[in-house]
């Protein structure tokens, strides 16, 4: 009796003495230039960040649209992931390197809806996103990624690189269950209505379909499975693409909110430790937060 009192205390003692854990990665939000609204999504994708009290977050924000970018030079080495919400001028050849460079060595990245649009004329960041659109890619960059019979296939036919119908609401299926970023997902949850990407192309190298949304053609689609959730592993760099969320007011979906939150993870460290929500969609209904 009296021993067990005594070991209690200890333990008491010890919890006591631990410290408050900081949040054990850095993130870097990319931003400052999109035809989208940059201004109103990156406090969001910051927030969200934040809330899961893993990650302390910064934002790069370059200079405007025709400025002069030569001072822009984020240390993305100091980072554990980087989410790009970038699109519009060319970085200086020193940041472009080491944006390669941080990949290459074990960088995270989070690829958020349009940054897939940036750059289409620099090949590594075409490798690294794995696939892209808009920007006049073609079938010179690579195939589109499809999912048939149950399984992904290369489609090299000539066509455009990206495009979508009107916003629509849209149900994603999970293709790797397994995958840490998926797992304990159901196989099948609804979006808000939003753009659903398709016709993506690219090198697609190293690429893992995550889920995909089927785009009907009625609805301006490909009449597709689309990849929307993906990976790339690039050097010892870990890539996550989310195709999702045309504006701060589709960041309030669930189904966007979870895949964001875990894939920044997943990049940053290659595990997910986050539990899946309550209020996670189902196969019906999606799902918001105020
Ligand atoms: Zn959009």
């Amino acid at each position: 009796m009296k021993r067990r009192t005594f070991l209690l205390t200890l333990v008491v003692i010890s919890l006591s003495a631990v410290p408050v854990l900081a949040a054990p990665y850095k993130a870097l939000i990319v931003t400052g230039q999109n035809a989208h609204d940059w201004k109103g999504t990156t406090p969001v994708l910051k927030q969200l960040l934040e809330e899961t009290g893993l990650f302390t977050v910064d934002v790069a924000q370059s200079p405007a649209k025709g400025e002069d970018m030569s001072s822009f030079k984020p240390e993305f080495k100091n980072y554990h992931v980087v989410v790009l919400n970038y699109q519009g001028d060319s970085w200086p050849e020193e940041t472009k390197k080491a944006f390669v460079d941080y990949v290459k060595n074990g960088g995270g990245v989070v690829v958020y809806h349009f940054a897939c649009a940036a750059f289409p004329d620099w090949p590594e960041y075409n490798e690294i996103i794995g696939l892209g659109g808009w920007g006049n890619r073609n079938e010179k960059w690579g195939p589109y990624v499809r999912w048939r019979n149950g399984r992904v296939e290369f489609d090299f036919s000539p066509g455009r690189g990206g495009g979508h119908g009107p916003m629509q609401p849209f149900a994603i299926d999970v293709r790797y269950p397994e995958h840490p970023i998926m797992k304990g997902l159901p196989p099948r949850f609804m979006h808000v209505p939003d753009e659903l990407y398709g016709w993506l192309r690219g090198p697609a190298k190293n690429l893992t379909v995550l889920a995909t949304a089927f785009a009907p053609k009625d609805k301006g689609g490909s009449d597709e499975h689309e990849p929307i959730l993906f990976t790339v592993e690039y050097g010892k760099g870990r890539v996550f693409f989310n195709a999702l969320g045309h504006t701060a007011n589709e960041l309030k979906s669930v189904a966007f909110i979870v895949t964001y939150q875990r894939g920044a993870e997943w990049a940053a460290s290659g595990k997910v430790t986050q539990p899946v929500p309550d209020d996670f969609p189902t196969a019906d209904e999606a799902r918001v937060r105020p």
